[in-house]
């Protein structure tokens, strides 16, 4: 299994001097497996993905997770060359709408409404199907694949592949479970007995996250923020470092990589944070270190 990392960064593309190093495209991530071409988001790193995919091969075949539908994770999808291509064929992934009852496809095809594109879905020349996925099992034919439900303010999934014996982790937008009347101090006067239920919901979902993620050998998270930056920030979707280092360790992850980089954050912050993250880990015993776009791993 190869993962390559085409896009890590959070929220907005960040061009310019001061992110060369990290990279400034939006989330993507590819994973090659067993002649299988598997990409994990859609932000502006698949355009870098498709003119590598290009190249490798004629009549390509593959398989796009999005792991919810915000801007960042799917706005590189027009540009994406191979659904251009008449004989490509792919099948989209990911999360319908669970408030306005639309399709993964319907909310795709929103973006390139003529008035914000010129080519309508429908033009494509490739052959694209769309799948809405829940969590569970994930049937592809000789794949292991399993999506989970993450916390963010709209449906979101992280997916998993094992394989040969190794698993890898694709994490969407996620922050940790909480209970957010007692999280922000507004828990007053509220009844003890629907808060304990709150509290208890939420343990339950972040062990469920710890479950998915148990051994895991490679996991790619979100750790947009510091626990500095998280404080003024909650509720935003994202998670602070701290609860990082927490799921790794509670899940036994051997490799964690950090990734959906705060757009504020250059080079040389990422680095200073990464340093001390790596420190912090190894302490821990298990590996990390920051997504960088080119950035690729063998399992
Ligand atoms: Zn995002
Ligand atoms: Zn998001």
């Amino acid at each position: 299994m190869i993962i390559k990392y085409w896009g890590v960064r959070g929220s907005i593309p960040t061009p310019g001097p001061s992110t060369v190093h990290y990279g400034g495209n939006t989330s993507c991530v590819s994973v090659e497996v067993d002649g299988y071409n598997l990409i994990f988001d859609a932000g502006t790193g698949i355009r870098l993905c498709g003119n590598y995919l290009m190249a490798k091969q004629p009549n390509l075949e593959g398989y796009i997770f999005i792991s919810h539908t915000h801007w960042d994770h799917i706005q590189g999808f027009p540009f994406f060359v191979p659904v251009y291509i008449p004989g490509n064929n792919f099948t989209l992934y990911g999360p319908p709408s669970d408030v306005q009852n639309e399709t993964l496809k319907q909310i795709m095809e929103l973006q390139t409404k003529f008035e914000y594109f010129p080519i309508s879905l429908s033009q494509l020349a490739a052959t694209v199907n769309y799948i809405d996925c829940r969590e569970g099992a994930i049937e592809i034919p000789n794949l292991e694949m399993y999506a989970c439900r993450i916390n963010h303010p709209v449906a979101c999934l992280a997916y998993k592949i094992i394989h040969d014996g190794k698993t890898f982790i694709y994490g969407g937008d996620h922050e940790p479970f909480r209970n957010i009347y007692r999280d922000s101090g507004n828990a007053d006067g509220m009844d003890e007995e629907f808060l304990e239920e709150l509290d208890q919901n939420a343990t339950e979902q972040n062990n469920k996250i710890v479950e998915f993620c148990k051994g895991a050998d490679l996991v790619s998270w979100d750790g947009q923020y510091t626990d500095k930056e998280y404080e003024t920030k909650k509720g935003w979707g994202h998670s602070p470092h701290s609860a990082d280092l927490v799921l790794a360790e509670q899940a036994g992850i051997k490799h964690l990589v950090i990734t959906h980089h705060e757009p504020m954050n250059s080079d040389d912050r990422l680095a200073e944070l990464e340093k001390e993250l790596k420190q912090k880990a190894s302490d821990k015993g298990f590996k990390l270190d920051f997504a960088k776009e080119g950035m690729a791993i063998k399992l």
